[in-house]
């Protein structure tokens, strides 16, 4: 993922990871949740609220270590535990070895949040290269197989699985073409996994997030693209991780014990055709 020097502050808004006025209940007090992505954006958001409702958090990251260290700290202000896990989930071994390391920490694994992601933006799909469909859909996808397989030696019942698949799964998206299609493969695989596991009472489902100000968006997409973003929702707007995030929260917490394999869209009223 190329992420460039003072992206931060190139955003604007700048991120905000979680509002002041949550102020958390305990909905996930003594759970272990691993966040794949969890350092940045969106997984950032999920693992500070994660932190807050009470749980300790595994973080798999594979960019520079500042963002995980930064994540590290809000988690351990919170007072709850972060372990921080980096390497590549491209790699089905790490994603074994970074499962295999949560529990060897803390003794159990409850929520496994599948989040981590990438994309390129494209004009022309003929410019999506063999190599490039091969990163997409192993970071976005396979990935995604890995970590439930690993995750499912452990989950129990009650325990949970969280996808994080996306508004262009549902629309239209022209540039996006590699990325649109893991995301839709993403929202069957939720379904599917959901069924083949309710004899477990293992719940899995995901979250189709909307535009959302993270370092990915900034990039990946032109200024042009920037400027723009989130003008196509009906709020008229781009949205915050503080509020994606606390969707996350509610599908594995012991409120959304009726719900497996749906999708939640947290998207500013944007139309979604699915
Ligand atoms: P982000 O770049 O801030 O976070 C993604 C994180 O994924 C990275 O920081 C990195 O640590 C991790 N990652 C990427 N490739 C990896 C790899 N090969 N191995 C290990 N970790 C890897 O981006 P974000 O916007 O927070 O994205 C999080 C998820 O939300 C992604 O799945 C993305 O597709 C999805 N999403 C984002 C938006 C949006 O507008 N930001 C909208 C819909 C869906």
């Amino acid at each position: 993922q190329n992420r460039q020097p003072g992206i931060e502050a190139r955003m604007d808004p700048a991120p905000e990871y979680i509002k002041s006025s949550y102020t958390g209940s305990g909905k996930l007090q003594n759970k272990v949740a691993l966040i794949t992505g969890g350092d940045s954006g969106i997984g950032r958001a999920v693992s500070v609220h994660y932190a807050r409702e009470g749980a300790d958090i595994a973080i798999v990251y594979f960019n520079e270590d500042t963002d995980a260290n930064e994540t590290k700290t809000l988690i351990e202000t919170e007072g709850r535990k972060c372990l921080l896990l980096k390497g590549d989930v491209k790699k089905a071994a790490f994603c074994k070895k970074a499962v295999a390391a949560t529990v060897e920490k803390y003794g159990k694994l409850n929520i496994l949040v599948n989040n981590a992601g990438m994309q390129f933006p494209q004009k022309d799909p003929k410019s999506i290269d063999e190599q490039q469909l091969e990163n997409t859909f192993r970071t976005n996808i396979f990935a995604y197989f890995h970590f439930a397989n690993e995750a499912l030696e452990y989950l129990q019942e009650g325990d949970c699985i969280i996808n994080t698949t996306s508004v262009t799964a549902y629309r239209s998206s022209p540039n996006l073409i590699d990325y649109s299609s893991t995301k839709g493969a993403i929202t069957s695989f939720t379904r599917s996994l959901a069924t083949n596991l309710t004899d477990k009472k293992i719940r899995v489902n995901a979250v189709a997030p909307g535009p959302v100000w993270t370092p990915l968006i900034v990039a990946t997409f032109d200024e042009e693209k920037i400027k723009s973003f989130g003008s196509e929702t009906a709020m008229k707007r781009a949205g915050q991780p503080s509020e994606v995030a606390p969707a996350y929260v509610f599908l594995a917490a012991d409120d959304a014990s009726f719900i497996t394999g749906q999708v939640i869209h947290v998207n500013g009223g944007e139309v979604v055709n699915g």
